[in-house]
């Protein structure tokens, strides 16, 4: 399926960013490789769209957009002790982390509160508390316009916040390894999760997450929190107060307002500590 001007602010947790003038939206791998086939033909970029949580997209919006929100098929395989669960890329990790707790099954619960989608997960090594989502995975399919084929999860090159993807590559499935355990395990540790991220982190409000990322002797949020930036405002765009690494919308902020601010942010903790912030969002320009 093929949309034109999609508002990139109705698809991205930000709330933030001008229409998608063109939006792919494959039904399956076939449709993906098709997709990349077309636009490789075309010489044109895009960008592939998960569930938007870790982006902020210009106010004059971008060209081209391939949503992968229709593969969403989920399967459990499950042996004695052990579950494997295969996924399409546009599945709702908060959905995975549902059904897991539904069916007792375990690993997952440590990622719950994440609004990212497998592939986005994938892609960005989503994790938290020192789990990421590279622990669980076995094998991603990659797409190209070349074609497509599983790598084994051993042959990435994951980091913090890096799936090591090949460059330019859509991940499309995933084989997902996890434990069985009972469902009031699971919940039970899901529940705390959630509970401990509403008290640390503006979960109502609009955002992206983390907008930088953490030094590996300190996390950002600390560091920026010590700076005195806590609430500091350009436009709609304010750091949270609960949480210093969080940039919210508090209504109408546009991209300049958070790009002004991060460059504000950035240029006061330089200042104040001689340490350079990195940006973890993503900005689609
Ligand atoms: C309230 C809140 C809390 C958060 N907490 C955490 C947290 O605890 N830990 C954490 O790691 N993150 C956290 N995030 C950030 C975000 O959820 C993660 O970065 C997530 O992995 C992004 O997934 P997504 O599907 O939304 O990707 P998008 O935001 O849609 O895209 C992010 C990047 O991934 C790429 N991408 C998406 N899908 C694919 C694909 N199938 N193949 C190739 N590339 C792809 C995009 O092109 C883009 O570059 C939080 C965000 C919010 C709003």
């Amino acid at each position: 399926m093929v949309l034109h001007d999609q508002p990139m602010s109705c698809l991205t947790t930000f709330r933030i960013g001008g229409c998608a003038r063109t939006m792919l939206l494959p039904n399956n791998v076939t449709g993906l490789e098709e997709c990349l086939k077309h636009l490789s033909g075309t010489g044109k970029e895009f960008y592939c769209l998960g569930k938007g949580s870790n982006l902020l997209v210009s106010d004059q919006g971008v060209e081209t957009v391939l949503s992968l929100e229709r593969l969403c098929q989920v399967d459990i395989l499950e042996k004695r002790d052990e579950v494997i669960i295969s996924a399409g890329a546009g599945t709702s990790l908060r959905r995975l982390v549902a059904i897991c707790a539904r069916r007792g099954i375990s690993g997952l619960e440590a990622l719950a509160g994440i609004p990212a989608s497998v592939g986005g997960a994938v892609f960005m090594n989503a994790g938290a508390s020192g789990v990421s989502f590279s622990t669980f995975l076995q094998e991603v399919l990659v797409v190209s316009a070349r074609g497509s084929g599983w790598i084994a999860a051993s042959e990435l090159e994951t980091g913090y916040r890096n799936g090591g993807l090949p460059p330019g590559a859509v991940a499309a499935w995933v084989k997902l390894k996890l434990k069985k355990d009972t469902p009031q395990e699971v919940r039970k540790r899901a529940t705390g999760i959630l509970k401990k991220r509403a008290l640390s982190q503006p979960v109502g409000a609009a955002s992206a997450g983390c907008v930088f990322r953490n030094f590996h002797d300190a996390p950002a949020g600390k560091i920026i929190d010590r700076c005195g930036l806590k609430g500091m405002r350009r436009g709609g765009a304010m750091v949270s107060p609960v949480h210093a690494n969080f940039i919210v919308n508090t209504g109408d902020a546009t991209c300049s307002d958070v790009l002004e601010l991060i460059d504000v942010v950035t240029g006061r903790v330089k200042d104040q500590t001689g340490r350079t912030l990195k940006l973890e969002l993503r900005v689609w320009h």
